[in-house]
């Protein structure tokens, strides 16, 4: 058993609060991912889960019990960095071994977990190579290696694979869903990535200037961003944000977005949520997977705009519109063609819009 609690978790560096008052349940054999741009504090988070830096203020709880006095080398924390530190003077299989010699194991203990990681990592033809002559993706192969062999409760891993070339990473994205399967250990991994997080959390916690800014599932996240923020980081092309004001009255409303003419709001529930913020500055949002591409005057709900730049990226084509200031990315299917310059309705998705607050980013319906 190895749950995670973090209550008020705060570190502050002089007059920067580099983590303000964070509370996140991980729990046992949860793989969860901090994700946020660099500097918003995943690190600091890391660091004081495995006890490397002190809190200021708030607690950390491993199954209930504060680890407050308890120093890192006693917190059964495995941890892998993105510089993977390893012993570079070893070969692969006393890297391996290190762990377990420490912990006194007896040698065919040593010997057979080492055999079996290296199979697990496939790196059974490199056991005997010194780390100095191995590639970069190798290398950290044998740092996680290293330390998920003492088969830890509980496994942080900050930005492991950030320094390896994308094919390496995408391989080793599934390697590492396979260890946690196998040694059923609590992971918190840090990651800018959110493809990486979607790909490999239960839960992921996204974190902007040191405060946590939604936490939930990767679908959860992606399809109910509860602000601004977490929808524009998720998803690539990111979700579409477009600045508009709420017009109508008496049961009927519509989204005017200037020069990209009005749209009645159909949908029930964007109904329900504009009834609390009629006449306000908002944000309307749309995944550019969920926007349909019509022709000028398509009788739906949708924004007028013009193309102005097709892009094919193998399996979609991304189609950027513009309606005067406002800017839009559409996903199409891979063979999709369209004129530069065409003028197109975007209409909007039933039941797949979002609306947030101009002025303080919140959903509507959430805040
Ligand atoms: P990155 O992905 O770039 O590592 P991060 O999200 O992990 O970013 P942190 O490394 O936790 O962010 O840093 C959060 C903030 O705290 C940053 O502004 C950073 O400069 C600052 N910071 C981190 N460690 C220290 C320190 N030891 N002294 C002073 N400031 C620090």
């Amino acid at each position: 058993m190895a749950s995670i609690s973090l209550a008020g978790l705060t570190k502050r560096f002089g007059d920067l609060t580099a983590v303000n008052a964070l509370d996140l349940e991980i729990r046992d054999k949860e793989f969860v991912a901090l994700l946020g741009p660099s500097g918003c504090g995943k690190t600091t988070t890391m660091n004081m889960i495995a006890g490397i830096e002190t809190p200021s203020e708030g607690q950390i709880l491993f199954d209930g019990r504060d680890m407050r006095q308890v120093p890192p080398n006693r917190r059964k924390v495995g941890f892998v960095f993105q510089n993977y530190a390893i012993f570079t003077h070893l070969t692969v299989r006393k890297n391996l071994a290190f762990g377990l010699q420490v912990r006194g194991l007896p040698r065919e203990e040593v010997e057979r977990r080492v055999a079996a990681m290296a199979a697990l990592m496939r790196l059974e033809d490199r056991l005997d190579w010194p780390t100095a002559k191995l590639s970069v993706n190798e290398l950290q192969k044998v740092a996680i290696g290293r330390s998920a062999i003492t088969e830890p409760e509980i496994f942080l891993l900050d930005e492991p694979l950030s320094n390896l070339d994308a094919a390496f990473r995408a391989f080793m994205r599934t390697e590492l869903k396979h260890l946690q399967h196998q040694f059923q250990q609590t992971m918190v991994y840090v990651t800018h990535d959110q493809i990486e997080a979607m790909s490999l959390a239960d839960r992921i916690a996204v974190m902007d200037l040191g405060v946590l800014q939604q936490y939930g599932s990767p679908i959860e996240v992606y399809n109910e961003p509860r602000n601004v923020f977490v929808a524009n980081f998720m998803g690539s092309p990111s979700m579409n944000l477009v600045p508009c004001t709420l017009a109508g009255g008496d049961g009927r409303y519509a989204l005017d977005f200037g020069e990209g003419g009005t749209a009645a709001v159909e949908d029930g529930e964007l109904k329900r949520r504009c009834g609390a913020a009629r006449d306000a500055a908002l944000i309307f949002g749309a995944r550019p997977e969920d926007l349909d591409i019509e022709p000028p005057g398509h009788t739906g709900p949708g924004i007028e705009a013009t193309v102005t730049f097709v892009e094919p990226i193998g399996p979609r084509t991304i189609v950027h519109l513009s309606a005067g200031e406002r800017r839009m990315k559409i996903a199409k299917g891979k063979h999709y063609g369209i004129a530069l310059g065409a003028p197109v309705k975007a209409v909007l998705p039933p039941g797949k819009c979002h609306l947030f607050d101009a002025e303080t980013g919140v959903a509507l319906g959430l805040a």
